[in-house]
């Protein structure tokens, strides 16, 4: 390795103190500690004067460069260090630079950058390497200045698809949650529930679905108005938050209508929950414009215990009809479906 060579250990010489770190890259030689700014790199050569080379260039700007001597080093970096850009010899004795395209662009899920080094001018050798992967490449020698400018335009192209993939991650988030409440919303219960659904199937423990229904809420929007509903709903949604182990969920399916599954929980263990839930509602005041209200709910439960249709829709419908029969006798209390 590029640093240990010299000194047996890793360590920033005076002459690259811009550069981050550098550092044996697969030894596990230190913590590499870097700020969200700063960009890191793994370099693959066998060739100890083309890595010195790099590294001289890349230490005028503050990436952090990780060395590898060959193939199999660079992806052991890679796995620990999880860089945004690797510059590759074509030619390396174990895996060669295409080889090592084609396993990045197989194994990596995130956007790596990749440039290959190569002494090889053939057109049809190039257009070999981008075909397995590589976003770029130069033909040894390289320039310094050249080799500097396409890092930053990887780095560019790099931190554009990790900005992607943030939002990405957000809009599904987004597209999962219930803007009033912050909590799941239909579609992500759904989800939810069909994978505890096959879990429950598999490993044979019950699913319970609470269906529950703020009771008068249309009186209480047509009465105080929206503004005052939408503090109930809120009010519901914090109770049921409260509430919620992290292996179950809750969530709001839509108007008035929220939704408790629990899993490894038997019955008793569930009519406990879902009261608790209905007593802290129950005992909860809202005021506004010197008033005071109180609102309550109603609630449905059905289980999955094994039948033969497991399907989220039968468990809905199931706990709609015990929800149905809450409301008839009278409100503000549970029921489980028969
Ligand atoms: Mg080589």
């Amino acid at each position: 390795m590029s640093v240990s060579q010299k000194s047996g250990r890793p360590m920033v010489s005076p002459k690259t103190r811009r550069l981050s770190a550098r550092q044996d890259a697969t030894a596990g030689t230190g913590t590499i500690l870097a700020t969200p700014e700063q960009f890191k790199i793994v370099v693959a050569d066998d060739s100890r004067i083309y890595r010195s080379l790099v590294e001289t260039t890349l230490v005028q700007e503050d990436y952090i460069v990780l060395f590898a001597e060959n193939g199999r080093e660079a992806l052991a970096a890679m796995a620990k260090h999880h860089p945004c850009l690797v510059v590759s010899d074509w030619e390396m004795p174990d895996i060669s630079g295409i080889e090592l395209c084609k396993k990045i662009r197989q194994d990596y899920e995130s956007y790596v950058h990749i440039i290959l080094l190569t002494s090889n001018t053939k057109k049809d050798q190039i257009v070999e390497g981008l075909a397995a992967g590589a976003d770029d490449y130069l033909t040894k020698p390289f320039h310094p200045g050249e080799l500097l400018a396409r890092v930053a335009v990887g780095r560019r192209v790099a931190e554009l698809h990790r900005q992607i993939q943030a939002k990405n991650l957000l809009l599904e988030e987004l597209a999962q949650t219930d803007s009033l409440t912050g909590l799941p919303n239909r579609r992500a219960i759904e989800d939810w529930t069909k994978r505890e659904l096959s879990g429950a199937e598999r490993h044979g423990f019950e699913l319970w679905v609470a269906i529950a229904d703020l009771d008068h809420f249309k009186r209480i929007n047509d009465t105080y108005g929206h503004e005052v509903g939408d503090m109930v709903l809120k009010r519901f949604a914090g109770v049921l938050r409260r509430n919620t182990r992290a292996s179950n969920l809750c969530g709001r399916i839509g108007g008035e209508e929220f939704v408790i599954a629990l899993s490894h929980v038997d019955r008793a263990g569930v009519e406990t929950a879902i009261e608790r839930i209905r007593l802290q509602f129950e005992a909860e005041e809202f005021s506004f414009g010197g008033r005071v209200l109180k609102a309550t709910a109603s609630f449905g439960i059905a289980a999955f215990q094994g039948s033969l249709d497991p399907s989220p829709d039968t468990l809905l419908r199931n706990a709609d009809a015990a929800l149905y029969r809450a409301k008839h006798e009278g409100r503000n209390r549970v029921e489980f479906s028969s």
